[in-house]
């Protein structure tokens, strides 16, 4: 009976020990949230591809990464892409809640890059107006004078 309990405790330890393993500390979480802001506020494909991580990872409601735009980034900042989402992981924090002034600097990031919010993404040039926002000098009125609408048909 106390080896049944030795051998649970024994497996338990190796289960903790292996969901510890390669855990993302909240200061290396940080240090790559900083990081990818750095690159984030650079009207770069690796800035967007840094914007989308951190943004979906402070609020995945109104923003999600496209997975295939982190192939923008080189080797460094994909490692520091995948510290974040692991980070946001494994500290439960969102990361504007783990760098100095975090939500005046996302906010600013949320609007700098609020083209990739979800209501905007599947918008394409406006077929009213040809993207142009208006039509004899007045507002478009399909696209409210933003050039760009919501396809009328998914291609
Ligand atoms: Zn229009």
């Amino acid at each position: 009976m106390q080896n049944d309990a030795q051998d649970g405790a024994k497996a338990l330890a190796r289960l903790v020990a292996e969901e510890e393993k390669g855990r993302v500390s909240r200061e290396e979480y940080a240090a790559a949230v900083i990081a990818l802001v750095q690159l984030a506020q650079t009207s770069t494909s690796g800035g967007r591809a840094a914007a989308q991580v951190l943004l979906s990872c402070y609020n995945g409601y109104d923003f999600q990464a496209d997975l295939t735009d982190l192939n923008n980034l080189d080797r460094g900042n994909f490692e520091l892409a995948i510290v974040v989402i692991r980070g946001r992981r494994d500290t439960g924090c969102e990361p504007h809640q783990v760098i100095k002034n975090g939500s005046d600097i996302f906010l600013e990031l949320r609007k700098d890059w609020i083209h990739l919010h979800v209501a905007e993404r599947g918008k394409v040039p406006c077929r009213t107006c040809d993207g142009e926002g208006k039509i004899d000098g007045k507002p478009c009125s399909r696209c409210e004078g933003s050039g760009r609408a919501h396809p009328t048909v998914i291609r």
